[in-house]
């Protein structure tokens, strides 16, 4: 293994390969016959890092991915990912060529956008996104002629048609009843394609919690995220599928100085710990600046330090943060701390705490952590 220490000098994200390939596994294995998984590395892969994520994806087997934006696929491209690579987002359609040179394949946000596309003169590869109903991106599902139309423009090469559920993570009654709703009205509108004589060699319609709630439906890709980096997006959330999914990421950092303060004394900005007692806090070389919500301040958040919990005590600042070893025995400067891991520090369990989604604490991991890649 190469020498990464410099890595672990401060704070760092550590990516258990053992684990993502695991979950590649279990993926693969709840998903029906001839179905093939998208892996989604939008946003550094959600803060484990897009391209080391995505090579060793290509190792395993994984020869489809989708990103946000065209800079991300290009980026994959010039490191010599391999496979199609959706984007799933606008691009300006004055990039046609650069869609062309990197072999990536664009998302048909809507028809005017596929004009637009078509009459650049340079033939791309596309997906033609429908929309059922989160009307954020896509061709109206009722609207099959302008759908249809989309296949014969001259320059566009339509390998794939897909949409997205807006409420598949929720196994409320209603939000059951809608997602159902928009599945029924995709396939009759790809139903409407193919009579009218359309070729479509893939669909797609599952995000993570498309296949853990609806893992019956018969398509070509599972578009999965979250649920590959081992995650759900809330602690609480209920799934028909109940998968070993194993968390890839882990967030470190060291301690860096450890000190006494007394009694009524206070620790950082707007002075918001004041010590109860005389207290032992350790201070962390990891603060917002890294990505780790400030609004785990004071007793929200908690780190891990040679198996003891400890409570983040006073406001995070920017760089540096502390936690209360008052009653933790045999903590010393240089040992590591874990802030998102397992259990109750995993990442969906952190993003509660910070009133938000794992999806979103893990990409937000910011560009200053380095990644240490764990193989075991
Ligand atoms: C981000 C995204 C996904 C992945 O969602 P997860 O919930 O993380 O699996 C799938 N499809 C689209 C269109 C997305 O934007």
């Amino acid at each position: 293994m190469r020498n990464t220490s410099w890595k672990r000098e401060r704070a760092w994200i550590e990516v258990n390969k053992k684990n993502l390939a695991h979950n590649v596994k279990i993926l693969r294995d709840a998903m029906p016959k001839g179905c093939e998984l998208m892996a989604v590395v939008k946003a550094e892969a959600y803060g484990h890092g897009a391209y080391a994520v995505s090579r060793h994806l290509n190792k395993l087997g994984v020869f489809a991915f989708a990103v946000a934006t065209a800079e991300e696929g290009i980026k994959l491209r010039q490191g010599g990912v391999q496979g199609e690579i959706l984007i799933l987002g606008y691009t300006n359609v004055c990039r046609a060529y650069e869609l062309k040179k990197y072999n990536l394949t664009q998302t048909i946000i809507d028809y005017d956008y596929a004009r637009a596309l078509n009459s650049q003169r340079v033939k791309v590869k596309v997906h033609v996104k429908i929309d059922t109903g989160m009307h954020r991106l896509g061709i109206g599902w009722r609207e099959h002629e302008r759908a249809v139309g989309v296949f014969s423009m001259k320059y566009l090469n339509v390998t794939g048609v897909f949409t997205h559920l807006s409420c598949s993570d929720s196994l409320e009654k209603r939000d059951i009843s809608f997602t159902r709703l928009q599945i029924r009205r995709f396939y009759r509108c790809v139903g409407r394609l193919k009579s009218r004589g359309a070729v479509i060699p893939k669909v797609h319609l599952q995000s993570s919690y498309g296949l853990l709630n609806y893992p019956q439906l018969s398509c070509d890709y599972v578009r999965a995220g979250v649920a590959l980096y081992g995650c759900l997006s809330s602690p609480g959330d209920k799934t028909l599928l109940k998968l070993d999914l194993r968390p890839v990421l882990s967030l470190k950092a060291r301690v860096v100085l450890i000190r006494e303060i007394k009694k009524g004394e206070a620790f950082g900005y707007g002075r918001n710990f004041i010590a109860q007692r005389d207290s032992r806090i350790a201070i962390l070389s990891i603060g917002y600046g890294d990505g780790y919500p400030r609004n785990l301040s004071c007793s929200q958040g908690m780190a891990k330090i040679r198996g003891y919990q400890l409570p983040v005590i006073g406001n995070i600042c920017m760089d540096q943060m502390a936690v209360d070893i008052t009653d933790a025995e045999g903590i010393l400067p240089g040992d590591t701390a874990t802030l998102i891991g397992e259990g109750d520090l995993s990442a969906s369990s952190v993003a509660e705490y910070g009133g938000s989604i794992s999806n979103e604490l893990l990409c937000r991991l910011g560009g200053r952590l380095p990644v240490v890649i764990r193989y075991s």
